[in-house]
């Protein structure tokens, strides 16, 4: 069966690189769902939780927005910022996510902007890093 060839890359370093059965991140209409043989496909990539499933394993990482091409079973993803489940430090995104909830309640337009996406960024994370905690595991099973 074809697979896709999925590369992960921020502008610092590799994240991930493997051939994968599919895939689905969040894309500007929702969740877009990617399997060999799509059609090609340059768009943005939203703040949220990108899924890669791999055999019977399925592995979450948070990104925090960025752009994806897709080009004969390739997946070339450029991220503003990702991080694998195991990876996420907990502490800091409670951490972050306190302190944009504290600058939610500032004053001007531009820290109210700023805060939103820190805090978006902040809960996405912790929504993986919690999900994987509760797992217990590395990966799961894919419908489990
Ligand atoms: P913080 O305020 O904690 O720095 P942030 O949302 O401003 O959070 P980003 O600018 O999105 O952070 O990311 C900066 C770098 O830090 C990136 O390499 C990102 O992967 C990493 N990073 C941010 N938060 C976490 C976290 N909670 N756990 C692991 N890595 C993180």
């Amino acid at each position: 069966m074809s697979k896709l060839k999925v590369d992960i890359v921020t502008a610092e370093r590799l994240i991930y690189s493997e051939e994968v059965d599919g895939m689905i991140l969040p894309g500007p209409e929702g969740e877009l769902g990617l399997l060999p043989s799509h059609a090609p496909l340059l768009t943005l990539v939203q703040p949220g939780v990108l899924r890669v499933v791999k055999g019977n394993e399925e592995i979450e990482m948070a990104v925090a927005g960025g752009f994806v091409e897709v080009l004969d079973n390739r997946v070339t993803i450029l991220a503003d910022a990702v991080e694998r489940a195991e990876d996420i430090d907990h502490s800091r995104a409670e951490e972050a996510r306190r302190r944009a909830q504290e600058r939610l309640r500032g004053r001007t337009e531009e820290d109210l902007v700023r805060a939103e996406a820190s805090l978006r960024r902040a809960l996405i994370r912790l929504k993986v890093a919690e999900r994987r905690r509760r797992r217990g595991a590395h990966t799961r099973s894919v419908g489990q």
